[in-house]
C-alpha cells in the first residue's frame, strides 16, 4: 500500500502530492497531540536560560535516540541535531526549534507554571518560557516522531535543530544560529531548505500566518562617539560642543527614514534609545555617546541606511567641528522567506491548515535569529497560532502573563511533518 503510494506520487508529480495533506501523518499528529502538550507542560515547567539548556537539551537528546535518530549534542554549547535519513535518497531538509526561555517571572496561574529562579547578569530572577519556545521544541519532538516512524514515505534526509539561545547568548558569549552556522549545522549532509515557526500569542489558535521576503526585521545595535573640546558652558565659543552635535546627528538619522528611504517598499526604525554626556549645567563636556538600534527588512535598504547613517554622523560632526565614530552590532539578519520556496510551500500550509485559516500578513519590526540560517539556504519561517479561542486579552511575548494555548501544537507538528514530506517528495 505504502510502495504504491510512492509510485502514485512519482507519476504524479509535485503539485498533485502538495494537493492533499497524508491522511496517515494526520492521523499520526492527532494521535500524538496528548504527549506532545504533555512534553510542552514539562519543559514550560523547568526552563533554562540561553546557552544553560542543559536539561531541556538532554530530554530533547533522549526522546531522538529513542527514536533511532542520530544524535548529536553540545552543539553551539546546547544544541541538539538529530538527522533522519528516508528510504530513499533525496534532499536535505532542516527544521528549527529554539530552546532557551527568558528571565521573567511567571504570574500565570498554571499547574505546569514556572517556579524556577536563576541567576542573570548577577541578578537573581524568575525563568519563564515567555517566548513560547516551549511549544516550539514540543512541536519539533512531535514532528520527529511522526517522521521517524514514517521513513518509507521520505525521499532524502530531515535534520533536526534544536537550537540554544535564540533571545541572544549572555554577555561575553557565542551562542544562537549564528554559532551553530558556524559549527557546521547546515553542512554534512548539505542542508537544501530551512522551515522553523514561532508561535504567537496574539494569533488565534488553528491560524497560520506568513508573509514572503522579509517577516522580521535585521536588528543593528549602534554606538555613537562624539568627540567635541571642553569648554564654560557660559562660553560654547571656547570650544566644541558634542552635546549639540549630537542633536543634530539625532535629527540628520530619522531624516534618513523620512527623506532617504524608500517607505514604500518596506518600513524601516532608526531608533536612539539612550544618549549620555557631560556631568553639570555649566560645563560643555568633550565626550558625548548615543546608542540605539536599526530596524529594516529590506536588504539593499539596511545597507542605504547603515551607510548613511556613517555618513551623517561623520560628517555633520565634522560640519560642527568635532568628530565622530560609528560603529554597528549585528543581533538578527533580515528573517527573509526565500520567494520561490515561499510560493511552492504555500498549498501545503493552505491544505493543512484549510485555505481560510492561512493568513498574509505584514512585517514585524521584531528580530529572530532564524534569519541567520536564511542567509546561506532557502529557508521559510511562519506564524503559528497560540491563542486561545474567544480570548480578548493575549499579552505579548516576554512578558510575565504571557500564554499559549495547548490547543495550537496539534497544527505545529502536522503542518512541520507535511512541509517537510512534500518538500522532500516534490522531485
Ligand atoms: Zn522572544
Ligand atoms: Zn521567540
Amino acid at each position: 500500500m505504502k510502495k504504491l503510494n510512492t509510485l502514485a506520487f512519482l507519476t504524479l508529480g509535485a503539485a498533485a502530492f502538495a494537493q492533499t495533506p497524508d491522511p496517515e501523518i494526520t492521523a499520526a499528529a492527532e494521535a500524538i497531540e496528548d504527549q506532545v502538550i504533555e512534553w510542552r507542560h514539562d519543559i514550560h515547567e523547568h526552563p533554562e536560560l540561553s546557552n544553560r539548556e542543559f536539561e531541556t537539551a538532554a530530554k530533547i537528546a533522549e526522546h531522538l535516540k529513542s527514536l533511532g535518530i542520530e544524535v548529536e549534542t553540545k552543539v553551539a554549547k546546547t544544541g541538539v541535531v538529530g538527522i533522519l535519513k528516508g528510504d530513499y535518497p533525496g534532499k536535505v531538509v532542516a527544521l528549527r526549534a529554539d530552546i532557551d526561555a527568558l528571565p521573567v517571572t511567571e504570574r500565570n496561574d498554571l499547574p505546569f507554571k514556572s517556579e524556577v529562579v536563576s541567576t542573570f547578569m548577577g541578578e537573581e530572577t524568575g525563568v519563564m518560557h515567555a517566548c513560547g519556545h516551549d511549544t516550539h521544541i514540543a512541536i519539533l519532538m512531535g514532528t520527529a516522531q511522526i517522521l521517524a516512524e514514517n521513513t518509507d514515505k521520505i525521499h532524502g534526509t530531515v535534520k533536526f535543530i534544536f537550537q540554544p539561545a535564540e533571545e541572544g547568548a549572555p554577555p561575553g558569549e557565542e551562542g544562537g544560529a549564528a554559532l551553530m552556522i558556524k559549527e557546521g549545522v547546515l553542512k554534512s549532509p548539505d542542508v537544501d531548505a530551512i522551515f522553523g515557526l514561532h508561535i504567537n500569542s496574539a494569533t488565534p489558535v488553528g491560524t497560520i500566518a506568513y508573509k514572503p521576503g522579509g517577516t522580521m526585521a535585521a536588528v543593528e545595535r549602534f554606538v555613537v562617539k562624539i568627540q567635541g573640546k571642553q569648554t564654560h558652558g557660559s562660553q560654547p565659543w571656547g570650544g566644541v560642543d558634542p552635546i549639540y552635535i549630537a542633536a543634530k546627528i539625532i535629527d540628520g538619522f530619522q531624516s534618513i527614514i523620512s527623506r532617504e528611504s524608500n517607505l514604500l517598499v518596506e518600513p524601516a526604525v532608526i531608533t536612539v534609545g539612550k544618549i549620555s554626556g557631560g556631568v553639570r549645567f555649566n560645563i560643555i563636556p568633550e565626550t558625548a555617546e548615543l546608542v540605539g538600534t536599526v530596524r529594516t527588512l529590506d536588504p539593499d535598504m539596511r545597507e542605504l541606511i547603515i551607510r548613511r547613517m556613517t555618513e551623517m554622523s561623520e560628517g555633520l560632526a565634522k560640519a560642527y567641528g568635532g568628530s565622530a565614530t560609528i560603529e554597528f552590532q549585528s543581533n538578527t539578519a533580515i528573517t527573509y522567506n526565500d520567494l520561490t520556496l515561499t510560493e511552492q510551500m504555500l498549498p501545503t500550509l493552505k491544505n493543512v491548515a484549510g485555505e481560510d485559516h492561512v493568513k498574509l500578513v505584514k512585517a514585524t519590526t521584531g528580530g529572530e535569529d532564524f534569519s541567520y540560517y536564511q542567509e546561506e539556504v532557502p529557508g521559510l519561517f511562519f506564524f503559528l497560532g497560540g491563542m486561545a479561542p474567544g480570548n480578548t486579552e493575549a499579552y505579548p511575548h516576554h512578558t510575565p502573563d504571557f500564554q499559549i494555548d495547548d490547543d495550537g501544537l496539534l497544527l505545529g507538528v502536522k503542518t512541520m511533518s507535511q512541509l517537510t514530506l512534500d518538500y522532500l517528495n516534490a522531485k
